[in-house]
């Protein structure tokens, strides 16, 4: 029998980035929060001496343990879902500032379209532009309504970073200078600017300098040291939630972080949410925390689990397109190109997470589509995140995969090979959704999470465009061989690609075809907030997490007005695009 536990104002389900955010910002107001972490504490210290890429980037040290729990794939519902037995596709992370730790910082604003999405698209190419099967939708909040909370993570993570024309505008320049130019970023813009485009540094949450936030947090400056992508930093160099909004939460007395703890359900009258049940992980005690305010804040998979488990909202039902939990679940596309440089060496060891440069001009709607077969874009960058030694072995296609010309190919290409690819738009399609899985559970019994999800249409069609930019600019760079990378025949679930899932539990200003509004209220429970990518309608051509950021820093604001006001922040607009209570 679980112990119930005297009640709190907050809770929130997970301390990455968007529960760190809400654990801060509300903290602040002194609300006593609690935030449950189903993984372990760490800090700055964890990460000293230990560059261990076995470790870290091949065995997913700071990752979700998929024995304990783990999704269910297949392509189509017509299949049989199997689990994910090793992480691949994308890397789930666990542990006090989730993800948020082994993250690269690379720290995109959506642009205006994204979240008007339908309305822009229809009025400029008509209604027909894609068909019936695609569900996109507008986001039920403008950008110019955003941009304010944009800049609020921005400033709270010191991101470096420089004006770049055709991003989304801003009202502020970036808190910190970009990153270092190097030979590969400085060769990059150069190409991009022979094509006219307009090249810029990737805004990078490796900061280029030390930086104290407005809560008097510091961030140290990045050494490069090229061990950020799946690592924690030892320097305290890259923006995570460790650095930045969890110690100022703890700073107020008021937060109440518990690690090991499991939330299993969301405790639900039928009206309201009364808090939640967790497993100590460490005892196995079973406990009630009630709540005032429940707030998921435990990444895409998680929230549109536990709503399903908990038997809260509407779930998605493909067959009829009615339903809202689990809708729209998208992905991204990596159209790119690789090229091979026979007489030049760029020192490819060294570099940050977010270290590159990228142009926005094949993102969005930022060109014209009109004679075009899809929407939307990606942003097309060269990265330099530091060629580790084990899993970096880039050689030309017509090598052999072992042997002694594979080790000298290799050898050769290590500091030869650059690649320019793009984050590809994903637009939501009817056959690519979340629900339970009715065979396989969890370490305690509950229904995993069932993915189904395969490439449409339009991912093809803009997968080949963005491809071949990606091919013209290595070209224009004096690459020697450039080999384009081919899309598969379907969406395969083992090998990287990214951690940017998105949907399943979408915004939106009507309550019928989305599951939040614009502070990331559930409609149909007002004491329960759904918060992080889970909210998009769609996913952009760019990293997800400055969005992400955005998006909770709006729900903490609704959180704090709902402890004043009660019910719903924000009227239900049954039109495509709703505007701010
Ligand atoms: C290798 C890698 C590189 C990335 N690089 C970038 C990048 O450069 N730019 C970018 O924009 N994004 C990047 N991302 C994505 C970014 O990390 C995520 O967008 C961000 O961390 C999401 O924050 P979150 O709070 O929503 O979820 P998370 O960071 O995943 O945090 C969720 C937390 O909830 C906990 N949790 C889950 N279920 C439960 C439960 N039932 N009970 C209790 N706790 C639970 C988890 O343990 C986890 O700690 C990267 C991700 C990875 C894995
Ligand atoms: S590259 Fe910079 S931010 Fe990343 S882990 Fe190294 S020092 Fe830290």
């Amino acid at each position: 029998m679980a112990t119930e536990l005297d009640k709190v104002e907050v809770v929130t389900v997970g301390v990455g980035w968007t529960g760190g955010i809400i654990a801060a910002e509300l903290a602040k107001e002194g609300a006593n929060v609690v935030g449950l972490e189903r993984g372990k504490g760490r800090s700055t210290e964890d990460f000293q001496q230990v560059h261990d890429e076995y470790r870290y980037a091949i065995r997913y040290d700071l990752m979700q343990d998929l024995s304990k729990e783990t999704v269910t794939f297949r392509n189509h519902s017509d299949e049989r879902a199997l689990p994910m037995r090793q992480l691949g596709s994308f890397l789930l992370g666990e542990g006090v500032g989730g993800s948020g730790v082994h993250w690269n910082g690379q720290t995109w604003r959506f642009l205006p379209y994204d979240l008007e999405i339908k309305t822009l698209t229809d009025e400029k190419y008509g209604e027909n532009k894609l068909d019936e099967n695609y569900t996109i939708q507008d986001w039920g909040i403008t950008y110019d309504e955003l941009e304010p909370y944009f800049y609020q993570f921005e400033e709270t993570t010191g991101i470096s970073g420089e004006e770049n024309p055709m991003s989304a505008p801003r009202s502020n320049p970036y808190p910190t200078p970009p990153m270092k130019e190097t030979p590969i970023t400085l060769r990059f813009k150069e190409a991009a600017n022979n094509l006219d485009l307009h090249p810029g540094h990737i805004p990078s949450g490796n900061l280029s300098e030390a930086y104290e936030n407005p809560d008097g947090e510091t961030i140290a400056k990045c050494q490069y040291c090229g061990f950020c992508e799946r690592f924690g930093c030892e320097y305290g160099a890259k923006s995570t939630p460790n650095v930045t909004v969890l110690p100022t939460a703890e700073k107020t007395g008021n937060f109440d972080l518990r690690t090991h703890s499991n939330v299993t359900e969301v405790m639900y009258d039928g009206n309201r949410a009364t808090g939640v049940k967790y497993v100590d992980l460490q005892t196995g005690e079973e406990f009630i925390q009630p709540a005032d305010v429940v707030v998921l804040t435990s990444y895409v998979m998680n929230n549109v689990r536990l709503l399903l488990n908990s038997g809260i909202g509407r779930p998605y039902d493909r067959a009829t397109g009615s339903g809202v939990i689990g809708k729209n679940y998208c992905y991204q596309i990596l159209p790119g190109a690789t090229g091979f440089f026979e007489n030049e060496k760029f020192n490819t060891y060294m570099g940050a997470g977010a270290l590159g440069a990228a142009v926005d001009d094949y993102n969005g709607d930022n060109f014209d589509h009109t004679d075009l077969d899809f929407i939307h874009g990606g942003v097309a960058a060269i990265t330099q995140t530091g060629q580790r030694p084990i899993n970096n072995n880039i050689v030309p296609k017509d090598t052999p995969n072992w042997g002694a010309e594979f080790k000298n190919e290799s050898l050769k290409y290590y500091h030869r090979a650059l690649s320019v690819s793009c984050q590809g738009a994903s637009m939501p399609h009817r056959e690519n959704y979340l629900d339970l899985d009715p065979d396989y559970t969890d370490n305690f019994g509950y229904p995993l999470l069932r993915l189904t999800y395969d490439y449409t249409e339009q991912d093809r069609n803009l997968h080949d465009f963005l491809m071949d930019k990606c091919a013209d600019i290595l070209h224009e760079m004096g690459a020697d061989i450039v080999e384009p990378t081919e899309m598969t025949d379907h969406y395969n679930i083992v090998p990287y690609q990214t951690t940017h899932n998105t949907g399943g539990a979408i915004m939106g200003g009507d309550p019928e075809t989305s599951a939040v509004n614009n502070y990331s209220q559930m409609w149909d429970v007002d004491n329960l907030f759904v918060v992080g990518a889970s909210a998009f309608a769609h996913n952009g051509g760019y990293n997800p997490t400055g969005t992400v950021g955005a998006l909770a820093y709006r729900a903490a604001e609704g959180i704090i007005k709902f402890r004043e006001e009660n019910g719903q922040l924000v009227e239900a607009n049954k039109t495509k695009n709703s505007k701010l209570a």
